[in-house]
């Protein structure tokens, strides 16, 4: 049987929302779920008439309406999650087709986070609660009830997740930021005695914190040899620190620095979601991490933001286009490995067509936040609007 079209996550993995939520993976909303905590995800998963049908889609060979995105990332030219997966348990394949058993938990166990990311959300975010309220978003609370639904929430993930017995050997920890979150301290600890050193694991960090309550990270992960720390940084500096909106650089760059020294087994990912922000200064950004040797170039990840849809890059204007292209260009001469992945930006905003009003729209959701926010974009990038109609 060939597999090139199928993923195999739906015989393979589980995804635990900030919300209790159980879906498939990552790259599917709320809305997508086919059940929630108390609800143990192993009879979901062997039961849930939503997961046989995403299965037997791939089995004849279609491509599932809610896995759709893998696809089109796949056809821009990026590397999609599907084939990531894929990738991970290519040598398991046929033993998962024939018995599916769930070994990778994609699990938040909440939205607590410190900062408000531009690009962000409340369901993400803590950080963005009292924000939401002012702009009357319908998630908006304030930011100790969000906290204390958070709370609750960890609560139940940890003891849930306690409970089970689910032959995990990768397991993705997001957010919210899981190195504030006192329940994902726990749940390492949790690993360690049951002696599980060998597991794979993913977070997704702003590298604000490497300790909680007390409890450190870097030592609580230094027995685990498979683990890999995807950092979210979208800027040098202030632009990190405007669009992170909450964000130290200098506290950033000194958690980074030790992580690199006190846990050199750990995969560090520069992993920046670029947007109408930040790409004027993205290579700035790729320039610095490159350029010290913080990073590998093969460990650059290029998160092209899809929402909120007036941040995206389908609005840049076309003399920015032509800027940002010959700024990749000469990029990617330097730095081989990365040029995959900056022809995929340059083809994504390529292959849109600019609208003017929707660059407006842009400008009206910056401006409103600055205003909130008491910041400025025009003084953060003076030279975006020299591009502009
Ligand atoms: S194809 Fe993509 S969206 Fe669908 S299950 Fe796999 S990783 Fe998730």
């Amino acid at each position: 049987m060939t597999h090139s079209n199928l993923c195999i996550l739906p015989w393979a993995g589980i995804e635990l929302t900030t919300r209790g939520k159980w879906t498939l993976c990552c790259r599917m909303s709320e809305e997508q779920a086919f059940g929630a905590l108390p609800e143990k995800a192993q009879e979901l998963f062997e039961s849930s008439p939503y997961l046989k049908k995403i299965r037997q889609d791939f089995l004849e060979g279609k491509i599932p309406t809610e896995c759709q995105g893998c696809f089109e990332e796949e056809k821009r030219g990026g590397q999609s999650y599907r084939q990531e997966m894929n990738q991970y348990f290519s040598k398991q394949f046929e033993v998962l087709l024939n018995q599916p058993q769930i070994r990778f938990l994609d699990v938040r166990f909440s939205n607590r986070c410190n900062f408000a990311c531009r690009t962000c959300r409340p369901v993400a975010s803590t950080g963005w609660a009292q924000d939401a309220l002012m702009m009357g978003l319908p998630t908006g609370s304030s930011f100790t009830e969000a906290l204390s639904k958070a709370s609750k929430h960890e609560e139940e993930t940890l003891e849930f997740l306690q409970s089970q017995t689910l032959p995990l050997e990768k397991i993705q920890i997001m957010g919210g930021e899981p190195f504030l979150i006192p329940a994902v301290y726990s749940f390492i600890e949790r690993l360690i005695e049951q002696k599980k050193q060998n597991t794979a694991l993913i977070f997704n960090t702003n590298m604000s914190t490497l300790i909680c309550e007390g409890k450190d990270i870097v030592k609580l992960l230094s027995p685990f040899s498979q683990i890999r720390l995807i950092v979210s940084i979208d800027g040098l500096g202030k632009v990190n620190e405007y669009i992170r909106h909450g964000s130290k650089w200098d506290d950033l760059l000194a958690n980074f620095l030790r992580l690199k020294k006190e846990l050199p087994q750990a995969e560090l990912i520069l992993y920046p979601t670029v947007s109408l922000l930040n790409i004027l200064s993205l290579s700035e950004l790729l320039a610095y991490f490159l350029g010290r040797q913080l990073i590998d170039e093969k460990n650059v990840l290029l998160n092209i933001l899809e929402r909120p849809q007036y941040y995206s890059l389908a609005n840049m204007p076309p003399l920015m286009k032509n800027v940002v292209k010959e700024d990749f260009q000469k990029l990617g001469k330097k730095h081989l490995l990365l040029q995959k992945q900056l022809q995929r930006v340059i083809h994504f905003f390529e292959a849109a067509t600019f609208e003017e009003e929707h660059l407006q729209q842009f400008f009206q959701a910056t401006k409103f936040l600055d205003q909130l926010r008491q910041e400025s974009f025009e003084e953060l990038c003076p030279k975006f609007r020299l591009f502009c109609p």
